[in-house]
């Protein structure tokens, strides 16, 4: 029988227990702050330590959501892969914990909040800002790939920006271990709109090539407000993704070289994308900044 356990989620102090190497029982003190998003399973909080003043996002996730083995396990296999990763373009993982109620997971904070959120405040991206944050994804999906890890559910929901306007890859809740060369992975999982055609066709499995289909719908949905599958009902959308159905909308004045870019990504082929070992020789990765400033959060670069 699952324990519907009370969830104190509106204390405003977390206490964090531990054992130190003496052996001697500890704890931390945190205040909660503000509410910064909602997810599948968790609420995310901004969670201050009171002794060194230190900011987190803290996922937050009540025991009682966690009644089902296969939700538990979900959440084992997402802090088991994110905390073996450390990169400039991954949100950083800094500790979990429990008490009665809740288990806790402490993020690096990212303050300006989710690509997804900037996006719709700005309608469409400027090429130029949208090599500037595809490069650094990239720089992050082939770090994943040399630690034989795969995303499964990049999203601008999922790609955050930090004070500094780094990107960074959050949400590893759907992630997996490559573990030996050449495996499949046959788990139907993504978000609707992102998600490869191989997923799609469970027969023949998927593997890290479903992460560059993802960065292919990335790029054209900044560029172009919208995602190049999206319909309203989710059963035509799989139609359109399994038949590589889409097209550039013709009132977005884009280059041809971000379109060949989208295209060398959205094949449905998953050995004919380009990969990330040539990726970073495309034309359309040439002439961009390494970073855009904190301006460009609501209006457009200036053109210089
Ligand atoms: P879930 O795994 O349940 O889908 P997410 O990881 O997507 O949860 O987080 C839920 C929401 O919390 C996000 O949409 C975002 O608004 C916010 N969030 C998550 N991680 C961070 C972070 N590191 N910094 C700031 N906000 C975050």
């Amino acid at each position: 029988m699952p324990v519907d356990l009370p969830s104190p989620i509106d204390s405003q102090i977390v206490i964090e227990t531990y054992t130190d190497s003496t052996g001697t029982e500890c704890q931390k003190r945190y205040r909660k702050g503000n509410f910064l998003g909602k997810g599948g399973f968790a609420k995310c909080y901004e969670l201050t330590d009171l002794e060194s003043n230190i900011k987190y996002a803290a996922k937050w996730i009540t025991k009682a959501s966690l009644s089902k083995p296969r939700a538990k396990q979900k959440l084992k296999s997402e802090i088991q892969i994110h905390r073996s990763l450390e990169h400039q373009h991954v949100v950083k993982f800094h500790h979990h914990f429990e008490d009665k109620y809740n288990i806790y997971i402490l993020l690096e904070i990212c303050k300006n909040k989710s690509l997804n959120d900037l996006v719709k405040r700005r309608k469409r991206l400027k090429e130029v800002e949208a090599k500037c944050y595809i490069a650094q994804i990239i720089s992050g999906m082939k770090y994943m790939n040399n630690r034989n890890v795969i995303h499964r559910d990049l999203k601008l929901g999922n790609l955050f920006l930090n004070e500094k306007m780094e990107v960074k890859i959050g949400d590893f809740g759907l992630a997996a271990k490559v573990v030996f060369d050449g495996e499949k992975k046959r788990t139907i999982c993504g978000t609707p709109n992102y998600i490869a055609p191989e997923v799609l066709s469970s027969r023949v499995g998927h593997s890290y090539e479903v992460d560059l289909w993802s960065l292919g719908v990335i790029t054209f949905t900044m560029l172009f407000g919208r995602p190049p599958f999206e319909t309203r009902d989710v059963k035509l959308t799989y139609r359109k993704i399994k038949s590589n159905n889409y097209s550039f909308p013709s009132h977005v004045i884009v280059s041809d070289e971000s379109k060949d870019f989208i295209k060398s990504l959205l094949k449905t082929d998953p050995k004919s994308r380009l990969g990330l070992d040539k990726i970073m020789d495309h034309e359309f990765l040439q002439n961009y900044p390494e970073l855009l400033p904190a301006s460009t959060l609501s209006c457009p670069p200036s053109r210089s």
